[in-house]
């Protein structure tokens, strides 16, 4: 969605789709291999998640799983999926009817969006917004209403979200936790939206891809827990930042009937169904033990905390986020500006990659002096990046 790069081609490209352009993550990504730079720009971990997962998704290749599996998904999976919104949320679904299998959360969201919302609809997102929903809000032909999260805290204005809500609006967007800032919605904020969301009937779709990955005393509350809201939320997730392994991609939602409905009707002409052997695989994972998850929660808040730790130490400003694996920073502390300028200078400046916040917002000007960096990297790579950035930034 970067709008430096924007091609002349794009005139071949419907309206509607303009100025998507290359999503920053590719475009980082493939910067990070061109240059050997440090790539903390795309959040994937740089370690495979749990043997157990893996082994799985081995043998159900060899098992012969490797055929079309049900529009809606495995059943064991399905399956897996209910039983862990109930151990950790009190949550209840019918594995039957309010579950379905998704080609990664990526799928879920534009499903739902192209299912839920039509021309000229408003969806009201928390900007800085992860980059598929301006593509999926324009995909479906709505227009995007942004609600921002402004530094130093990143947190929710209720008062803004309850004046965006016009007669036109179809439905909000939530992520919580929140990528790129790392918020991670409180009960206040939640029990707000909640109450909005009922009051004036509307439907939520939240993104909680990171539900397992909060630090500190945040915890994560599915907005489907608050009265009035299971039968109005469509709750996204996926496997990959869970399970560590992104590259799978096997989501899911979980919703009543009619809305899981709804979004099977998208899903079945975009990618008709989701990767066989990788599905009973998740469903290997999602009933591990107490001890993995609390495990995967250490672990990325001590990388958290050494991230942090080395950009404060090379002058940056640092957000510490109470949940995802992405740390915001500002970096006029050093004496820059342009996020944008910054993160493309940033290769050969220093041999690291990192996001620029402005590819997310509307309001680039809010955006302009952030900058995002990705710390579910093994500890060597993150310390070889600070020891970059302490060399590079001085000159
Ligand atoms: N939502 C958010 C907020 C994300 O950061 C990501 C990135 N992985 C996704 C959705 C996409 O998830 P998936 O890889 O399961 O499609
Ligand atoms: N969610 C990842 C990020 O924010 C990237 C996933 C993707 O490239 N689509 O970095």
């Amino acid at each position: 969605m970067s709008d430096h790069d924007q091609d002349p081609e794009d005139t071949l490209l419907a309206p509607r789709l303009r100025g998507l352009g290359t999503t920053i993550f590719a475009e980082m990504s493939a910067l990070a291999v061109a240059t050997q730079s440090v790539n903390l720009g795309q959040g994937f971990p740089d370690t495979d998640g749990p043997d157990v997962v893996r082994e799985a998704a081995i043998e159900a290749i060899r098992a012969g799983r490797n055929q079309y599996p049900p529009g809606i998904g495995v059943p064991e999976l399905r399956h897996a999926v209910t039983e862990h919104q109930r151990r950790f949320y009190g949550l209840e679904y019918d594995p039957d009817t309010e579950v379905l299998i998704t080609t990664g959360a990526t799928e879920a969201i534009t499903a739902s969006l192209l299912a839920l919302v039509d021309s000229g609809d408003e969806v009201i997102a928390l900007e800085p917004y992860y980059d598929s929903y301006v593509a999926a809000i324009s995909m479906a032909g709505g227009v995007r209403v942004p609600i921002t999260l402004r530094p130093p805290d990143f947190r929710l204005d209720v008062d803004a979200l309850r004046r965006a809500v016009t007669p036109r609006t179809r439905l909000l967007l939530i992520n919580s936790p929140h990528n790129p800032t790392g918020t991670v919605l409180d009960d206040t904020e939640l029990a707000a939206i909640a109450e909005l969301a009922v009051e004036r009937d509307l439907v939520v779709v939240t993104d909680e891809v990171y539900e397992h990955l909060t630090y500190d005393d945040a915890v994560h509350r599915p907005l489907a827990t608050y009265p009035g809201m299971r039968d109005r939320t469509v709750t996204i997730s996926s496997g990959g930042k869970t399970f560590s392994f992104t590259g799978w991609k096997i989501g899911w939602v979980c919703s009543t009937p009619s809305l899981v409905n709804a979004v099977m009707t998208a899903k079945q002409f975009l990618s008709y169904v989701s990767g066989a052997p990788f599905q009973p695989a998740i469903a290997k994972g999602l009933p591990l033990g107490d001890e993995f998850y609390a495990d995967l929660r250490q672990s990325l808040q001590k990388k958290r905390d050494r991230l942090c730790e080395g950009l404060r130490q090379v002058g940056l400003e640092v957000f510490v986020p109470q949940g995802t694996y992405f740390v915001t920073t500002d970096i006029r502390s050093i004496g820059a500006e342009d996020g944008v300028r910054f993160c493309l200078s940033l290769p050969e400046r220093c041999g690291v990659v990192a996001v620029p916040h402005q590819v997310f917002y509307d309001h680039v000007e809010m955006g302009r002096p952030l900058v995002r960096w990705a710390f579910c990297k093994r500890d060597d790579v993150l310390d070889e990046a600070i020891d970059r950035l302490r060399a590079g930034l001085r000159t």
